[in-house]
């Protein structure tokens, strides 16, 4: 990507979190930042990340092809790291000053390799991690070109999607305990069967979006461990993860209070004891109403059918929500399939998310 950029002439460097960045114009004045990341998933597929970082070279190109006139520079960055190995974002957290020592001296992944060693393999190490903070004031705005990952955009025939924000998300470590018991010689109703505590749960979770949800609350169990786990045991024990999501914090709260509340009614019907831990707790995040709105004046003035819609999965782009003007712009996932190796976005839609991109860029250039 470096002797890409470089072979542009972009101004190259890949900073202290291995971000890798390519500046067209002043080195010194605030710059308009395209960003996306360029790790992936193992087995993943080449849009997701990938195409942001591509479709921003691509703009420099036909700006300076067609000597198009800009008013500030515009940097290109190829995050490092966004798909949480380490449980984060290190690349777009470094660059927004989301990260401090404690946590990058600590950070590990599922086998237990420390992120210091990781970035030490690769010439890295974590005090230059923090020193890739970029000071709000060098930043004019950032924007994001990025693949949908989910089937919306292709049932609705839409090809633009116009992202406002991204979904809050919520964590819950839930533990249902009953009694571990012999699956023949306990009859029905002396259990204290913890999975039909869950079952019953699992049922609920519609009616609660239902109630106290609206159409872009989440809720999924991901995650389930029945204890102890032999085919003629009565499960004594499960323990299973609940993720919800919404575009409304308080939404998030109501939802949260259901989920509590249903759980314990379930707990007591089944004679089970229920505790939860919260793992985590990311509030929405918003994007700037004047660049969703410049946004989406650019894709009319181009024709394109569009919508403007949330993004229910994290990108880059979340943490300089707070730090400059952002703008996110998705292009339609064949299938909804991502982190997949087959999946795919038409070359049609590539080149017009790419072109709402550059007229976008334009307009907050000039
Ligand atoms: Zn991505």
């Amino acid at each position: 990507m470096m002797e890409k950029f470089k072979s542009c002439g972009l101004t190259t460097h890949m900073d202290g979190a291995g971000n890798v960045c390519g500046r067209f114009g002043d080195p010194d004045k605030p710059a308009i930042l395209i960003g996306s990341h360029l790790d992936s998933v193992p087995a993943g597929g080449m849009f997701d990340g990938t195409l942001g970082v591509i479709a921003g070279l691509e703009c420099i190109r036909v700006i300076q092809e067609n000597n198009i006139d800009v008013n500030c520079p515009i940097e290109i960055i190829g995050t490092s790291e966004e798909e949480g190995r380490f449980g984060g974002m290190l690349g777009a957290q470094a660059l927004s000053g989301h990260l401090t020592l404690d946590w990058l001296e600590k950070a590990r992944d599922p086998k237990g390799e420390y992120l210091k060693d990781a970035l030490e393999k690769c010439g890295l190490n974590i005090h230059e991690t923090l020193r890739a903070r970029r000071d709000p004031s060098s930043m004019k705005a950032f924007l994001e070109l990025h693949i949908e990952q989910g089937p919306v955009l292709e049932n609705s025939h839409k090809c633009i999607g116009v992202v406002d924000g991204i979904s809050g998300v919520f964590k819950w470590l839930v533990k249902l305990k009953g009694k571990a018991d012999h699956a023949g010689t306990a009859p029905m109703d002396m259990r204290s069967d913890a999975f039909m505590g869950l079952a019953d749960f699992a049922h609920e979770i519609s009616r609660i979006i239902d109630e106290e949800g609206t159409d872009k609350s989440r809720l999924t169990i991901g995650r389930v461990d029945l204890k102890p786990g032999y085919a003629h045991t009565i499960p004594g024990e499960a323990h299973f993860t609940i993720v919800g999501r919404d575009m409304q914090e308080d939404i998030m709260h109501q939802l949260a209070n259901s989920c509590r509340k249903v759980l314990s009614s379930i707990a007591r019907k089944h004679k089970l004891y229920f505790e939860y831990e919260q793992m985590s707790w990311l509030e929405p995040k918003y994007f700037s109403p004047e660049v969703v709105d410049l946004i989406e004046e650019e894709v009319k003035a181009l024709d394109y059918s569009y919508m403007k819609m949330p993004s229910g999965a994290g990108h880059d782009i979340q943490f300089f929500t707070d730090l400059t003007p952002t703008g996110l712009i998705f292009i339609p996932s064949v299938g909804g399939v991502s982190h997949a190796p087959d999946e795919w976005s038409h070359w049609d839609d590539v080149e017009k998310g790419t072109q709402v991109l550059l007229n976008t860029l334009l307009r907050l250039a000039r």
